[in-house]
C-alpha cells in the first residue's frame, strides 16, 4: 500500500469510529457490538504503531467518550476524566507491568500492588461535594468538559446528599458508575441492548422526573479535584468511601504479581453470571498514590491503570432450562435458556443447541455452567460444559420422542442421497396438524420474501393465532377487521393500515407465490425454476392430479430431494384445499420470460447491508428482470457492490482492493432509470 492509500485507510477508520461513538455515548444506541468496535479500534491503534507518520486529533487513542450533549450545560471538569486502556491477554498485563517497572526504574521482580475492582459497564459520573453536600455532578462527556446531570444524579438514592464525617475532604469530586442492576434492566430490555445503554439513557434524561423512574445505582472508586484527602493508598480510600455512606464493589481485592491477577479474574469470570450489575472485566490500579502520581498519564488513559477485559465473544453462563422448538418443516430445534449474560455488548439469554446429536456429543445438561460464544453475527452456542461444576444430581438430557407441541411421533430421516440418518428430529404429523408448524407456516406467509405484508411481523401472526382468527393462509385475506378493531393495541387507524396493506398484497408473482407455500426444499430459487417451468398457477396446481411425478426430474436444478417433496405437499388434501381457497381471494401473475438484452446485461451485483423499502429478494429479482446477475461474495468477478445500511465493513475493503465499483441503493436504482 502506498502512503496516500494508508492515510486514506486510516482516516476512514477513524470516521466510522466516530460514528459508532455519537451512537454509542450520544444515543444509547449502537449500531455495532463492541466487538466489533474494539476490533475497528485495535486495527487504528496498530496502524498508528507501525506507520508513525499517521496521526488525528480524532484518533480513539487520543479521545475520550464523546463531546457533551446539547441537551445539558457544559461545566468543565477540575481533573480531566481519563478512559483506561485495555488488556485482553496475560501477556499484556505482563508488557503493562514490565514498562510501569521500566518508568519506575525498578527492578523487574520488585513487587507492585494492584487494588483490581471489577469494572462495572455502566457510565461514570463525577460528584462534587462542598463541606459534606453534593454540590454538583457531571457526566464524563468527551474527558475535558461533562453534561451537568446534577438534578438526574440527584435522584439516585445510592448517592448521599450529605457525608457527615470528620475525615470527608472540604472538597472532593467523588467518582463512580452509575449503572443498572441486571434484574432492574429485565424490564428495559426491549428498549436497550444492554444494561449499560439502559443506564445512560435513563440518566441523561432532559427532565430528572423521568430518571427517577428507573432504578439507577451508584458505586464509587476513584475521585478527580480534591482538597483535603489525607489518604495514600487506593485500598484505603475504597475503605473510607464505605465509612463515608458511598457503596462500594464488594468484589474489590488487593492483589500482587501478574499470576494472582489471572487468578482472581478467572474466578471473577465465573462469578460474574450471578452478579445481579454487569462487569466488562477488572481494572487494576497501582495502589499508591505517590507511584500513581509519578506515572502519570498518557493521551486519553493512566499509566497506572488498565482494564483487563473479558472476551468480547465469549462467556460462562449456566442452563436454566432447554427448550424445544418446532420449525416450519417439523424440525425440533433444542434451545438453551441461560442465565442473562453480556456478551461484547450484547444480553445473551439464549443459545442454539442445533440438534439431538449435539446435545448427545456434548452431553449438554440443564443446570450445567457452560462457556457461550457469541461471534460475529452468529447465534449464541454452547462452546463447552464445565464438567467439574456439575451436580450429581443432574440427569442426561433426554430427546422428546413425541411432538411438545401435537403429541405425534418425532422421526429422523434417512437422507436418500448421502444414506445416512439426519441429525435432525421432526414432528411427522402432516401438514397443517401441528399448531407450532402450522404458526412457523404462517409466519413464512407473510414474511418479506414471500408476501411482504406491511405491519404483518410474527408477533401478529402469533397473536392472531391465538385468538382465532387465522388458522390457514386463505384466512389472511378473509380477516374480520371489526373484530380486530376491538382488540387491545388496535384503533381503527391502524386496522385501515392493515386491510390496506393485506389487499395491497393480493396480487403477487407465481415464483413468490409457490416460496410462499412452505413447500420444504422449495427456496427462493427452485420456487423461481418452478414458477418458469410451469408459467401459470393452473399448471402448477394441475400435479394435484398426477400419481407420477418422476418428469419433474427433468427440470433443470430440481433434483430428487424437491420432487419428493413436491409430491408430499400435493398428496395432502389439506394443501390443495388451500390452493383452491388461495386461488379465489389472489390474483397470481402468470410468470414473465427474462429479458436476456436487459441494461444490466452482463453485469454482475452483490448488495452489503440493509436496503431501505426493498426486500434483498426484491433487489435480486429486479437485477434479473434487467438481465444482470447476482454474486454472493466479493471476488474479481464482481462488477458491483451495492452498499445499504450496517454493510458489512469487510466486503468494502475487498471491494476497494479489487477496484470493484460501489454503488448506494440511489445510485443502481438511478442506473436502472437512466437507461430505461
Ligand atoms: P471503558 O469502558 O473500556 O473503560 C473506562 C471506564 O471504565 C471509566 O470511564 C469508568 O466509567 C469505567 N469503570 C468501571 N469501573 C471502574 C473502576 N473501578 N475504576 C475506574 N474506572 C471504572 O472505556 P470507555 O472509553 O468508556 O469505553 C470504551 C468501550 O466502550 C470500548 O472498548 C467499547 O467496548 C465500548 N464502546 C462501544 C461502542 C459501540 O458502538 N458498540 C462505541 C463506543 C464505545
Amino acid at each position: 500500500m502506498n502512503k496516500k492509500k494508508i492515510v486514506s485507510n486510516y482516516k476512514e477508520k477513524i470516521k466510522e469510529v466516530n460514528k459508532y461513538n455519537k451512537f454509542y455515548y450520544d444515543n444509547n444506541k449502537p449500531l455495532v457490538s463492541d466487538a466489533v468496535y474494539d476490533e475497528i479500534k485495535q486495527e487504528i491503534i496498530l496502524l498508528e504503531k507501525q506507520y508513525k507518520f499517521l496521526r488525528s486529533k480524532d484518533s480513539p487513542s487520543k479521545l475520550v467518550g464523546y463531546k457533551p450533549s446539547k441537551n445539558f450545560n457544559k461545566i468543565k471538569h477540575r481533573e480531566p476524566m481519563l478512559s483506561l486502556s485495555n488488556a485482553f491477554t496475560e501477556e499484556d498485563l505482563l508488557n503493562f507491568e514490565k514498562k510501569i517497572h521500566n518508568f519506575l526504574s525498578k527492578s523487574s521482580n520488585s513487587e507492585i500492588q494492584y487494588s483490581a475492582e471489577p469494572k462495572i459497564d455502566g457510565i461514570s459520573a463525577s460528584l462534587t461535594y462542598k463541606n459534606g453536600s453534593f454540590y454538583q455532578g457531571l457526566s464524563r462527556g468527551d474527558g475535558k468538559e461533562g453534561e451537568d446531570i446534577t438534578k438526574n444524579l440527584a435522584t439516585i438514592k445510592e448517592i448521599p446528599k450529605k457525608v457527615i464525617s470528620k475525615d470527608f475532604p472540604e472538597e472532593i469530586d467523588i467518582r463512580g458508575e452509575v449503572f443498572i442492576s441486571n434484574s432492574d434492566f429485565e424490564n428495559l430490555k426491549n428498549k436497550f441492548a444492554n444494561p449499560r445503554n439502559a443506564a445512560s439513557g435513563s440518566l441523561r434524561q432532559k427532565n430528572p422526573e423521568d430518571t427517577k423512574k428507573i432504578p439507577l445505582r451508584f458505586i464509587a472508586y476513584t475521585f478527580g479535584y480534591e482538597k483535603g484527602l489525607t489518604i495514600k493508598k487506593q485500598s484505603d480510600y475504597l475503605k473510607k468511601l464505605s465509612e463515608w455512606g458511598f457503596k462500594i464493589n464488594p468484589l474489590n481485592e488487593l492483589i500482587s504479581g501478574v499470576n494472582n491477577l489471572m487468578k482472581n479474574y478467572h474466578e471473577v469470570e465465573k462469578e460474574r453470571v450471578n452478579l445481579d450489575f454487569d462487569i466488562d472485566g477488572i481494572v487494576y490500579k497501582i495502589n499508591d498514590f505517590n507511584l500513581q502520581k509519578r506515572l502519570g498519564n498518557v493521551a486519553n488513559a493512566p499509566r497506572w491503570a488498565i482494564a483487563h477485559k473479558f472476551s468480547s465473544n465469549k462467556a460462562i453462563s449456566n442452563i436454566l432450562d432447554i427448550d424445544i422448538q418446532i420449525g416450519r418443516t417439523g424440525a425440533l430445534t433444542p434451545v438453551a435458556k441461560i442465565k442473562p449474560v453480556n456478551i461484547g455488548g450484547v444480553l445473551v439469554s439464549n443459545a442454539t443447541l442445533h440438534n439431538e446429536d449435539e446435545i448427545n456429543r456434548k452431553d449438554i445438561r440443564i443446570g450445567d455452567t457452560v462457556t457461550v460464544e457469541r461471534a460475529g453475527d452468529v447465534i449464541p452456542h454452547i462452546l463447552t460444559v464445565d464438567l467439574k461444576k456439575r451436580k450429581k444430581s443432574s440427569s442426561k438430557f433426554v430427546f422428546p420422542n413425541i411432538c411438545p407441541s401435537c403429541g405425534s411421533k418425532t422421526i429422523k430421516e434417512l437422507n436418500s442421497t448421502t444414506k445416512k440418518t439426519d441429525a435432525v428430529r421432526r414432528c411427522s404429523s402432516q401438514s397443517y396438524f401441528c399448531d407450532k408448524i402450522t404458526i412457523e407456516k404462517l409466519k413464512h406467509f407473510v414474511s418479506k420474501e414471500a408476501f411482504n405484508i406491511d405491519g404483518f411481523g410474527k408477533k401478529i401472526v402469533e397473536n392472531f393465532w391465538n385468538l382465532k382468527l387465522i388458522k390457514y393462509p386463505q384466512d389472511i385475506f378473509k380477516l374480520d377487521y371489526r373484530k380486530i378493531e376491538k382488540l387491545e393495541g388496535w384503533g381503527s387507524l391502524s386496522v385501515q393500515n392493515l386491510k390496506y396493506s393485506i389487499n395491497q398484497k393480493k396480487t403477487i408473482s407465481f415464483e413468490r407465490f409457490i416460496f410462499s407455500l412452505g413447500i420444504r426444499h422449495i427456496g427462493l430459487e427452485n420456487a423461481k425454476i418452478l414458477s418458469k417451468y410451469f408459467g401459470t398457477f393452473l399448471k402448477f396446481k394441475d400435479l394435484s392430479k398426477k400419481n407420477d411425478f418422476n418428469d419433474l426430474l427433468n427440470i433443470d436444478g430440481i433434483g430428487e430431494t424437491q420432487v419428493s417433496s413436491i409430491k408430499n405437499f400435493f398428496l395432502d388434501k389439506t394443501n390443495i384445499q388451500i390452493l383452491n381457497e388461495l386461488e379465489k381471494v389472489l390474483t397470481i401473475k402468470n410468470s414473465i420470460l427474462e429479458n436476456k438484452d436487459g441494461i444490466l446485461k452482463n453485469q454482475s451485483f452483490l448488495v452489503t447491508g440493509k436496503l431501505n423499502g426493498i426486500s434483498r429478494a426484491e433487489m435480486k429479482s429486479l437485477i434479473e428482470k434487467n438481465s444482470g446477475t447476482t454474486l454472493s461474495s466479493v471476488t474479481k468477478k464482481l462488477n458491483y457492490l451495492i452498499i445499504g445500511e450496517k454493510p458489512t465493513r469487510k466486503k468494502i475493503e475487498i471491494a476497494k482492493d479489487l477496484k470493484i465499483q460501489i454503488l448506494s441503493q440511489d445510485q443502481f436504482l438511478k442506473m436502472l432509470n437512466k437507461s430505461s
